[in-house]
């Protein structure tokens, strides 16, 4: 009897270890996949250029995983190491705080969410297991952290002066990155305006007001209704634009997209996207919606996932950042690669260089690939920011 207690102590300890650090690294690692494997090779002078850039990427969910951003992987898309590897100079992380079984592009209810057993699994504190603020503040903490240990590495910017101060010794020259925090989704706000100011203490700059359900707030382009913002909506982005945060219309409906472009008088953005002129799809912006972001000042950051540009590889990443800039101008496209978004992508973050040569193999000259590397991003955030 007491052989067969111990044989079964062994097997719930065997299961446990496998449920708590087994598997959430083959889950991280299954579901934030690449189609071309690195290493990267480019040529001279895209690699000449990329190596003098500022590069900026404007949506990155690394901290869904329990991946240490410090240590370098050969999972997932981005750690530190290999975001200087890829000469990163800015990186926006998002929180992702709740998503529904299936996540599904067209549509999916509100009722079911596949986060609380991933953030179980991976260990997160029993506060974050039932209060999707606390999920979002949670991640917070562990970029601040990360920021803290990187021996000056990395610096999360909340301001325009921050920001200034890391740029002065920013990448490509071996200096700093900058981090800036973001929200996939307002419904960490559990519904009360007041968390707008508890997410800004905790550093959140970039709101992005739906993911992949309808929330509180509005709409979203996969949920149920489609709807536009709600009151209480409405109310938010006001007091967003009041705090000096960033709005973000990724995967917004397109009825919320509208309501905010009549409301809005700072710029906004569409962090992670497509467009609907190189690939139809449920989340990627038309025309219209566009022109009415550039009106705005604002920036479209285009994906490298198959759902943003209907292929894994870096010419349909470049054949959407051409369609947008024809259409509004080169000063309103940027990066926005969904990495570690449980999407697949078509390079992780050393392969930047790629889309670098890509886009001097496409015609634009080298201001241009400035510009859209991360050119415009520092120029947004510096007007934006507090
Ligand atoms: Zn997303």
């Amino acid at each position: 009897m007491r052989k067969f207690l111990f044989a079964l102590a062994v097997l719930v300890l065997v299961a446990a270890a496998a449920f708590f650090f087994y598997l959430p690294k083959r889950i991280d690692a299954g579901m934030n996949g690449v189609a071309m494997k690195p290493p990267y090779t480019a040529s001279d002078r895209a690699r000449a250029l990329h190596q003098r850039l500022f590069v900026a990427d404007l949506h990155d969910d690394a901290f869904l995983w329990s991946r240490d951003l410090l240590e370098r992987h050969d999972y997932g898309h981005v750690d530190l190491p290999r975001l200087e590897d890829g000469s990163v100079g800015l990186q926006v992380f998002a929180t992702v705080t709740k998503s529904p079984r299936g996540q599904n592009f067209d549509s999916n209810p509100s009722d079911t969410d596949t986060i609380t057993a991933l953030a179980i699994a991976q260990r997160w504190p029993p506060r974050t297991w039932n209060s999707l603020l606390e999920r979002a503040l949670y991640q917070s903490e562990r970029l601040h952290a990360a920021a803290a240990a990187s021996g000056g590495r990395m610096q999360v910017v909340h301001t325009r002066a921050e920001l200034s101060d890391v740029l002065k010794d920013a990448r490509p020259v071996g200096g700093r990155m900058a981090a800036v925090l973001a929200t996939e989704g307002l419904h960490p706000l559990e519904g009360r305006i007041e968390n707008v100011d508890r997410m800004y203490d905790a550093g959140f700059r970039i709101m992005g007001l739906t993911h992949f359900f309808d929330n509180e707030i509005g709409g979203s382009a996969h949920g149920l209704t489609k709807g536009g913002l709600t009151p209480l909506g409405k109310q938010v982005v006001k007091r967003l634009e009041e705090k000096k945060m960033i709005v973000d219309l990724a995967h917004a409906s397109p009825r919320v997209i509208d309501d905010v472009l009549a409301q809005a008088t700072r710029p906004v953005i569409v962090s992670h996207t497509g467009v609907q002129g190189t690939c139809p799809g449920p989340r990627n912006l038309s025309d219209k919606h566009i022109r009415g972001i550039a009106a705005t000042g604002g920036l479209i950051g285009i994906g490298y996932f198959n759902g943003a540009v209907c292929a894994l590889d870096i010419p349909a990443i470049v054949k959407a950042m051409r369609y947008t800039a024809d259409l509004v101008g080169v000063q309103h496209v940027a990066l926005g690669s969904d990495f570690d978004g449980a999407t697949r992508t078509a390079i992780d973050t050393t392969g930047l260089v790629l889309i670098t040569q890509a886009l001097l193999d496409a015609h634009f000259t080298d201001d241009e690939v400035v510009a859209i590397m991360g050119g415009n991003v520092r120029r947004l955030l510096l007007q934006l920011l507090p």
